[in-house]
C-alpha cells in the first residue's frame, strides 16, 4: 500500500495526504501552476520522495520547477537532494538545517529505529527568504509569507488564492497532536489567531492529517490556550515536572487524537515559555523527555 493518498481538491492542486499521519509522516502538495510544477514539501526518505515524482509523472504533470519547504523538519525536507530544481526556505529554517546536518538523520535514525532512512538527507536550499516570495504561474501567483515564529522559527505558508486554499505546513495538524518542541506553544497561539481571519473559506493542508476548514484551527488554538493556562496554574502550584504536569493538565481538546503523548513537550515547551525564553531555543535534556513521553504513554495508555 502507498504512504499516500491522493486529493484532487481542483484548480491544479494535488494534495499528497500521508494515511498514518505520525512521527515523520507527512503531508505534500503538488501544484500545476499552468506550463510548470512547483511542489512544496519533499518527504523523508528516498523511497517516499521517489514515489511521490511518480506519482507526478503518474498525474501527467512535469516534474517539479521549484519547491518550496515549508519548515526545515526532515520529514518535510530530507528529500530535498533528489529533485533537480531550486528549494526556497525561510533564512531560519535554512540556518537550523545547516546546525542539524552533521547529526541527522543518523540521531533520528536511533530514536525511531522501526523509520526507515533511507536517502534521508539534509540538503541546503539555494533560495532563502525573510519575509516571503511570489511564485508566479500561468493559473495565479502562489503567495509565500513569514507569519513568525510558531511550530519552528521559520514556518511559511504558501496560499494559492486562485484557489482559496492555503498550505500551512506544520502550522497546522490534523487529526495528529501538533509538536511545539522546536517553536513556541504562546506564539504558535498568536500566530493561529493572526492566520484565523485570513483563512476563513479557505481550504487549509496541513503537515499532517487530512486537508480541513477555519474549524481546525480554533481547535488548536483551544489546545494551546488550554496547556498554557493548565502549565501556569500547576507551575504556580509547585509542580515542575513536565510528565507530571501533562498527566494532570489532559489534552484537553485534543482528546482523541493521536500521539497524545507529545503533551509532554508541548508542556515543557509552555514552561520555557511563561520563563520568557525565546521561540525556537534549543530544549535541555532531549533524552530525558523523550523517556517521559515514553512513560506518559506508558500511563495513559495511547497507541504508539
Ligand atoms: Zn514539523
Amino acid at each position: 500500500m502507498e504512504w499516500y493518498r491522493i486529493e484532487d481538491l481542483g484548480n491544479g492542486v494535488y494534495a499528497f495526504i500521508d494515511v498514518d499521519g505520525g512521527w515523520f509522516r507527512s503531508n505534500s502538495v503538488v501544484v500545476d501552476m499552468g506550463g510548470y510544477t512547483l511542489l512544496i514539501d519533499t518527504q523523508y526518505n528516498g523511497p517516499r520522495t521517489r514515489s511521490l515524482l511518480e506519482a507526478i509523472d503518474s498525474l501527467g504533470l512535469p516534474q517539479p520547477s521549484l519547491v518550496v519547504n515549508t519548515h526545515h523538519h526532515g520529514d518535510h525536507t530530507f528529500g530535498n537532494h533528489l529533485i533537480k530544481a531550486p528549494k526556497i526556505m525561510h533564512r531560519k529554517a535554512a540556518e537550523r538545517l545547516e546546525a542539524l546536518a552533521p547529526i541527522a538523520p543518523g540521531l533520528y535514525q536511533q530514536l525511531f529505529p522501526h523509520l526507515d532512512f533511507t536517502d534521508s538527507k539534509y540538503t541546503r536550499p539555494e533560495v532563502v527568504v525573510d519575509n516571503g516570495i511570489l511564485i508566479q504561474g500561468e493559473r495565479g501567483t502562489a503567495r509565500v509569507t513569514y507569519e513568525g515564529p510558531a511550530h519552528t522559527v521559520g514556518d511559511l505558508v504558501v496560499w494559492l488564492d486562485w484557489a482559496r486554499i492555503a498550505v500551512v505546513g506544520d502550522l497546522v495538524f490534523n487529526g495528529v497532536t501538533p509538536l511545539a518542541i522546536d517553536g513556541s506553544v504562546a506564539a504558535w497561539e498568536e500566530r493561529l489567531r493572526s492566520l484565523r481571519e485570513r483563512l476563513e473559506g479557505w481550504t487549509i493542508i496541513g503537515g499532517h492529517g487530512p486537508p480541513a476548514g477555519v474549524e481546525v484551527v480554533d481547535l488548536l488554538s483551544k489546545y494551546f490556550r488550554h496547556i498554557l493556562g493548565a502549565t501556569r496554574m500547576l507551575a504556580e502550584e509547585g509542580l515542575e515536572d513536565p510528565l507530571e504536569i501533562a498527566l494532570k493538565a489532559t489534552p484537553g481538546p485534543l482528546q482523541g487524537w493521536r500521539e497524545e503523548e507529545r503533551l509532554v513537550l508541548n508542556v515543557a515547551r509552555a514552561l520555557m515559555d511563561l520563563q520568557g525564553r525565546p521561540p525556537g531555543e534549543p530544549m535541555g535534556d532531549l533524552p530525558g523527555l523523550a523517556t517521559k513521553l515514553v512513560e506518559y504513554r506508558r500511563r495513559v495508555g495511547t497507541r504508539a
